[in-house]
């Protein structure tokens, strides 16, 4: 490395791609918050990397991508090896570099912090970008079709990782999912705001000419039975995601008004993405919700994750007058990407700290009018680090709303159908895979795998790819091919 090269960090500040003005993002703008590199300032970014002897980011990185390579790949303007080296560890790339949490993995880890990390995502995004852009697709043409055939149950990250490696060994993949586009939570969880929608079709495109086939709105265990799919090819995986939600048990929460977050999300998507807004309903809420209007409205969101983030910035484009976040803890104990915390403040975002919901207060006419919360202090960490927030009594106030989206998270649930065969459930819904004697990612039915939200219960994108892409692994070596 040269000198020049090596002190390069010095010289140049840490830059993320040019934002949407805040102006245009509180006046409805959907577009994604993030612009791109152009090609200097990516070769600028990439070459603040030191080239670590060990880098940190990627053990950090939950898919261990080669990040040190790939940047010195950008700074020789070689982007479509950059593509092919970023695909071998990673095959969403594209997608993880616009909504992983790098403040809490890769970049979190960068040796530079202290001079402001490299912007490993935005160069991510970058490299597939071009890539796709000017052509460059997975090169299959080594590959030797096996005659095996394997369903994935869910087209979510678990999901299509778990295709994509499939088709890479020559195994046909046939994706299955009960909505009417692939992606999962991409699609219609995460808003366009942090990712465009176009990026999941251009995918599909990418992954249908390697071979996938997807068969859309059609739900297992209801329109085509396990057994069905046990019979028709040699294995299955499962990347149903986590769908159960936390029920806060709060009074009031069934008021004409307060909306659960997951579907206020959905319908959301499909309004925005311009698709059926009354397609297939999320599970547990076959009464599809009819979404208020949130013009000029006060609406207060509960829980500090990012779900509760994306709620916040969805109704501030959709016209709120005024929207507040609550959260039981302080600011330091949030869920939520602190990245996400300052861009919901730039929007104009309320929060208010160590504040517990007690109920949702309804007027003469049982429309809401707001939440009774209690202040909280933090008590001592427990085993695990976590501060329980334990109420002040004589503190309680009411935050008044016309309109109250609660987002306690959620879990998954193992059905009954994968049950009957002998699947196990865990701890909270989860779908118990590998452990002893089996192969990573193998259920207590041989042929039957699973991984993502399902497994290890609700978490990030570049998980349930990392999950997906090893239980690919797995079954190729089941199959023995
Ligand atoms: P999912 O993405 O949930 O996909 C599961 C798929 O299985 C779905 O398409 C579903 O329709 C399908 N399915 C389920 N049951 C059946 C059935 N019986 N038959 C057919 N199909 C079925 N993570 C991040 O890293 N960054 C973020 O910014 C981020 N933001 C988030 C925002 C929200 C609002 C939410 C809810 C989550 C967010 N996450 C984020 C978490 C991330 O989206 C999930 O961890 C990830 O999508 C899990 O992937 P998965 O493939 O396991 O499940
Ligand atoms: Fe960072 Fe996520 Fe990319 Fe890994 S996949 S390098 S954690 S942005």
């Amino acid at each position: 490395m040269s000198r020049k090269q090596a002190f390069q960090f010095l010289d140049l500040p840490r830059t993320m791609p040019q934002r949407i003005p805040v102006e245009l993002r509180t006046s409805g703008d959907w577009g994604e918050l993030y612009g791109k590199f152009g090609k200097e300032d990516a070769q600028f970014q990439a070459g603040r990397c030191l080239d670590c002897g060990n880098p940190y980011c990627s053990w950090k990185c939950p898919v261990h991508n080669a990040i040190p390579q790939w940047l010195q790949l950008v700074q020789e303007n070689r982007i479509h090896e950059a593509a092919t080296l970023c695909h071998s560890t990673n095959p969403l790339p594209e997608v993880c570099g616009r909504v992983c949490p790098q403040d809490r993995l890769c970049e979190g880890s960068c040796t530079l912090e202290e001079f402001g990390a490299v912007t490993i995502g935005a160069v991510e995004k970058y490299i597939v970008d071009t890539a796709l852009a000017t052509g460059w697709r997975p090169d299959m043409t080594a590959v030797e079709p096996t005659g095996k055939r394997v369903a994935v149950i869910g087209a979510g990250p678990a999901g299509l990782a778990c295709a994509d490696k499939l088709a890479h060994a020559g195994i046909q993949a046939v994706v299955y999912d009960r909505y009417e586009q692939i992606g999962g939570l991409l699609q219609f969880g995460i808003p366009s705001f942090k990712l465009d929608k176009a990026v999941i079709s251009r995918r599909r495109n990418v992954l249908e000419g390697m071979g996938v086939q997807f068969r859309l709105g059609v739900e297992i265990g209801r329109d085509v039975s396990v057994d069905q799919l046990l019979a028709e090819y040699d294995a299955v995986f499962v990347g149903t995601g986590a769908y159960r939600y936390t029920d806060g048990g709060l009074l009031g929460q069934d008021l004409k008004g307060v909306l659960p977050a997951l579907p206020f999300l959905v319908q959301n998507s499909r309004i925005v993405g311009g698709s059926d807004a009354h397609g297939r309903p999320i599970a547990g809420w076959e009464d599809q919700i009819a979404l208020p209007d949130l013009e000029g409205k006060r609406v207060v969101v509960l829980g500090g994750g990012d779900t509760g983030m994306d709620c916040v910035r969805s109704a501030v484009r959709l016209g709120a007058a005024k929207v507040t976040c609550a959260y039981r803890r302080d600011e330091a104990n949030m869920p939520g990407s602190a990245r996400e915390v300052a861009n919901a403040r730039e929007e104009g975002v309320r929060f208010l700290f160590n504040r517990q919901p007690l109920s949702i207060e309804a007027g003469a006419d049982d429309e809401v009018i707001g939440v009774m919360v209690v202040e909280t202090r933090l008590d001592e960490p427990d085993a695990q680090g976590r501060r329980n927030a334990v109420p002040i009594e004589g503190s309680e106030s009411l935050l008044e709303a016309d309109v109250v989206i609660i987002a306690f998270g959620f879990s998954p649930s193992t059905p009954a159908w994968l049950t009957e065969r002998g699947v196990e459930a865990g701890h909270n819904g989860r779908i118990i895979a590998g452990g002893k004697d089996r192969l990573p990612f193998q259920t207590a039915h041989p042929r039957l795998f699973a991984g993502g939200d399902a497994v290890r219960g609700a978490d990030l994108v570049v998980t349930a790819v990392a999950e997906g892409r090893d239980a690919a692994a797995s079954i190729a070596q089941l199959l023995a091919v």
